[in-house]
């Protein structure tokens, strides 16, 4: 039997919130709604490309429910599941810091909201099945160097104990989208693809915001007791205080979901308003990059090149500002804006906590001490100025003898050779401190390597990596993406094919895909 149709669904979004059931696909402002009924449009010959088994898992699904024919047609966008009912959601953004006013799901269709035999609530989003009313003049497609992009990013980022959306299938739709890559005036035609994401809810800062820029107070009211009941069940008391402790958690998870990305050099590329999620998740997944040489400076983005808003050293800055975006927004229903403003300073002292305990971590130091962030800001300038790999030099550093530290430990992880001579004397001095440093907590060595290996992944997605797997996979060849998965799986474990582990080659500096992004996608 196949498990598809024992899947149960529970709609509370589209059953609890107003809509409109109309079915329309015009592009369209939808004032006085959450959402819009919309069909995902059929595509011409669905084929599972990959699947993440930990996520059918979720659903209570084995692999021969999704490796079927059924499963190809539901979540390639041709066909419904009993107690499935799609529609597209209503969010408005600020985007590179200017209110961009309604945007919405214009290419993404929930499908419905699926409770497993665990209870538990899984929204099952499609991305790139058709337009709907918020698709405005775009296609509502997606092509698959994007949806690999983001299906494989996802499950990375799970593992590495990311809080991100889910990423269950990515089937390939036979039929071409066009896109100008780089919009240089060169569109191509491209293979489609569509993602299916899962998540508790994909609820954004947008959705509040669209509401409180049109004046919908008593709708942001409704919008904001569905997501205390539903998404926060645990934060209870009078409404008042219930309000607090949410804005309060909002601010915390947003708070520790950055440093996370801090830890494991992950750039989301495109932080707008629009692409924060309620929950704390990482979501969108677009023009993001991975740190290789470490540089506070970069973002993936070629959009953002020139004003690097969304940088990989200033998420953090950046995360702060879209909270105040939100608070904005819910100005009107607070009971009070100095609610607003400790959730704002509740904030900055979880991200500081939460940057301090990471670093310690990273660089296997029990605690966080006076001087510590100086020890840290020294080696970080240190990398940015000699090219050296981010991923690499940490496991590298765990490795480091502190009784006798030697610096040519550290030589693999730089870029160029010439460059580790000439810089080897400073790096040497660094590591003296730093390993009275590490000394005066007397662990031993073979601990604080496992540890600082716990919290420093050997594999990442690296960009050029994912790009190489693009290419072979838009040619039909998917191994190299089923291997990515698979290395995915266990970032943290030293044994890894060599290919998948390499700094980022020459070849892939400078080029499309694996160094420069656009939001063409
Ligand atoms: P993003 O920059 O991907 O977060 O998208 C910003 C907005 O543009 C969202 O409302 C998206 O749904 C919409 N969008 C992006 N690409 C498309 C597309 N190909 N078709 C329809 N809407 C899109
Ligand atoms: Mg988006």
């Amino acid at each position: 039997m196949n498990r598809l149709g024992a899947l149960r669904f529970d709609n509370a979004f589209i059953r609890e919130l107003p809509g409109d059931r109309s079915g329309k696909v015009h592009s369209r402002q939808t004032p006085g709604v959450c959402w819009a009924s919309v069909s995902p449009s059929p595509v011409s010959q669905p084929r599972l490309l990959a699947y993440a088994p930990e996520v059918a898992a979720l659903l209570d699904l084995e692999a021969q429910d999704v490796t079927s024919d059924t499963f190809a047609q539901v979540f390639g966008g041709n066909a419904l599941l009993h107690g499935m009912a799609p529609y597209a959601t209503r969010y408005g953004g600020h985007q590179f810091g200017t209110w961009a006013g309604q945007l919405g799901d214009g290419r993404a269709i929930s499908l419905g909201e699926a409770i497993n035999a665990r209870g538990e609530r899984w929204e099952l989003q499609l991305k790139g099945a058709g337009i709907t009313p918020y698709s405005r003049r775009a296609d509502g497609r997606a092509v698959l160097r994007s949806s690999l992009r983001e299906f494989l990013c996802s499950e990375a980022m799970f593992h590495l104990g990311v809080p991100t959306t889910r990423a269950l299938s990515l089937i390939a739709t036979g039929d071409a989208v066009r896109r100008d890559m780089l919009y240089d005036g060169n569109p191509r035609d491209e293979p489609g693809a569509v993602v299916c994401r899962v998540a508790p809810s994909f609820i954004r800062f947008g959705h509040f915001e669209i509401l409180a820029a049109q004046g919908e107070h008593d709708l942001l009211r409704r919008l904001l007791s569905f997501t205390l009941e539903k998404h926060f069940p645990s934060l209870g008391g009078e409404p008042q205080q219930r309000f607090a402790a949410w804005f309060r958690e909002v601010c915390e998870r947003t708070a520790q979901l950055v440093v996370e990305w801090m830890r494991v050099g992950f750039v989301h590329g495109v932080m707008n308003t629009d692409n924060m999620s309620i929950l704390g998740l990482t979501i969108d997944y677009g023009p993001y990059g991975w740190i290789d040489d470490f540089d506070p400076g970069w973002t993936p983005n070629t959009t953002d090149a020139d004003m690097r808003r969304y940088c990989y050293g200033d998420q953090t800055i950046v995360a702060r500002w879209n909270l105040e975006r939100l608070a904005q927004a819910l100005a009107g229903i607070a009971p009070s804006q100095s609610v607003l403003d400790e959730g704002l300073a509740h904030f900055d002292t979880m991200l500081q906590k939460g940057m301090h305990s990471m670093l310690a971590g990273k660089f296997g130091l029990r605690d966080w001490r006076d001087g510590d962030a100086e020890l840290v800001a020294d080696i970080f300038q240190l990398m940015q100025q000699s090219e050296v790999d981010m991923t690499e030099f940490f496991r590298l550093l765990a490795l480091v003898d502190v009784s006798s530290p030697h610096v040519n430990v550290l030589a693999t992880a730089f870029y160029h050779e010439e460059q580790f001579i000439q810089e080897r004397a400073r790096f040497e001095t660094w590591l003296t401190r730093y390993a009275q440093r590490t000394g005066a907590e007397q662990s031993g060595s073979a601990e604080r390597t496992e540890r600082m290996n716990k919290v420093n992944p050997r594999f990442v997605l690296r960009n050029y990596l994912a790009q190489q797997a693009i290419e072979a996979a838009e040619q039909g060849d998917l191994k190299l993406l089923h291997r990515l998965l698979d290395a995915a799986r266990t970032p943290y474990a030293d044994a890894h094919p060599a290919d998948l582990i390499a700094k980022r080659p020459d070849w892939a500096r400078h080029k499309a895909g694996a160094s420069m992004l656009s939001c063409s996608s």
